[in-house]
């Protein structure tokens, strides 16, 4: 194999330099310690797991050894257990625009999206649609279909571009729209305040899905006037592995929220032990049953990472790495059969770029074998999420040196990257 020719090799070289450049101008570059990354890794798949906090196995050991094994039931008063949901609600709260009391935290995405889509929809008797996107993530379609099946009501499944134009022919039918302000296999990222304007000005609620956009780029949930809102802890707010979920549910809804699992610890008297449910006032009816404690207080440690953190500067250096990786892709990339996935334009992308090629599963296992870890979401995109609290622009100009040398030489044409592990 012949390895860079001499022409790809000054150009990769050209990048290397102009990444020092860009990191060495990097305000937020100290934020990386606070961040406990692997020798040898380069971590891009943090839109998928979040890397491990500094702050977390501390806290773990704490919560654990001490709050559980030493002060044992009394945690729930001594060391605050019982307003764990609502204060680390208070906490999400912040990276998505939300003033306090209208954030908990909680149970799965999944779980959240069911409880607070029936509520949603409750909130619109007498209309029959429950609109969503036919590319939202699967968990969110089956959830459309099983809370419309509880209701009565009817999914129609209409794509981001066409959602205006069916909220102005059958507004006065739809209930609620059900959405994700980011494409979580492109990237593209939508325009949430034009999208929730539309909704309203037919009648409707919106709930949207902040997986993708939570502590990725600046949500302003109080100030476009969102109505409901779910995320998962794990993605960028790098809560760890099945870290809870959150809800959002704006402050002028909270009275009439009739969501669907009315668990004890949403009851106005949840040691009133009484017989049938009445919920308690404000956010704390969107609590539900007993929290994963240890996950919910990994999850608050893990939430220190954005201590003074400036979701705008946050969002400047995103777009920086996704653009300085664009800029990769072309100048070492072309003519190598990859096309990009995501929008061009900063303002229509999340925190991540999506490539597209017909080896994409086999390419990716390769990175990963070379310490590059992003994922592969079928049938061919290659993605890559670049949380801009810990990843370099060094670490970009070296993913696409990497896949420039993949590529080039057919190393992911080798028999080891080709059988599918469970989890892609
Ligand atoms: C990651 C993700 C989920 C995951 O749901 P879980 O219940 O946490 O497994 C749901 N929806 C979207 C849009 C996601 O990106």
């Amino acid at each position: 194999m012949t390895g860079f020719d001499a022409a790809a090799a000054i150009r990769a070289k050209r990048l290397h330099d102009r990444a020092a450049e860009l990191d060495a101008a990097d305000g937020l570059a100290a934020l990386r310690d606070r961040f406990l990354l692997p020798e040898g890794v380069v971590y891009l798949d943090g839109n998928s797991l979040g890397a491990l906090p500094a702050a977390v196995p501390d806290a773990v050991e704490d919560a654990v050894r001490r709050q559980w094994g030493t002060d044992l039931i009394r945690s729930w008063n001594d060391n605050d257990w019982w307003d764990a949901p609502t204060r680390i609600g208070d906490t999400v709260g912040r990276l998505v625009g939300a003033a306090k009391g209208q954030v908990v935290c909680g149970d799965s995405t999944s779980v959240q999206l069911y409880n607070a889509l029936t509520g949603a929809a409750r909130l619109r008797p007498g209309r029959t649609l429950l609109l969503t996107d036919p590319d939202h993530f699967p968990t969110d379609q089956y959830i459309a279909d099983a809370v419309a099946r509880t209701l009565g009501l009817t999914v129609r499944r209409v794509p981001v571009r066409e959602l205006p134009g069916v909220l102005a022919a059958d507004g006065p039918d739809v209930a609620v729209a059900a959405y994700g302000p980011v494409d979580y296999r492109t990237g593209e990222l939508y325009d949430m305040a034009a999208l929730t304007d539309a909704v309203h000005a037919a009648g409707a609620v919106v709930l949207w899905d902040l997986c993708h956009a939570a502590g990725a780029v600046p949500v302003e949930l109080d100030a476009i006037g969102a109505d409901f809102a779910v995320g998962c802890g794990y993605k960028y707010l790098s809560g760890g592995p099945g870290a809870p979920a959150f809800v959002y549910v704006a402050a002028r809804h909270q009275d009439a929220f009739d969501h669907a699992i009315t668990g004890w610890h949403g009851h106005a008297e949840p040691f009133g032990m009484h017989g049938t449910y009445t919920p308690a006032p404000g956010i704390s009816r969107a609590r539900i049953g007993t929290p994963p404690l240890l996950s919910m207080l990994a999850l608050e440690a893990a939430l220190t990472a954005f201590d003074g953190v400036d979701m705008k500067a946050l969002r400047a250096k995103s777009t920086s790495l996704t653009g300085f990786f664009l800029d990769c892709a072309d100048t070492l990339l072309d003519g190598l059969g990859f096309t990009v996935a995501t929008p061009r334009d900063p303002e229509r992308r999340g925190s991540q770029v999506s490539l597209r090629h017909e080896h994409a599963y086999p390419m990716v296992q390769a990175l990963i074998a070379r310490g590059y870890i992003g994922d592969m979401r079928a049938p061919d995109i290659l993605r890559f999420g670049f949380n801009a609290l810990y990843v370099t622009h060094a670490d970009v100009a070296g993913l696409a040196a990497e896949l420039l040398r993949i590529t080039e030489e057919r190393e992911y044409a080798d028999g080891r990257f080709a059988a599918r592990s469970t989890v892609t």
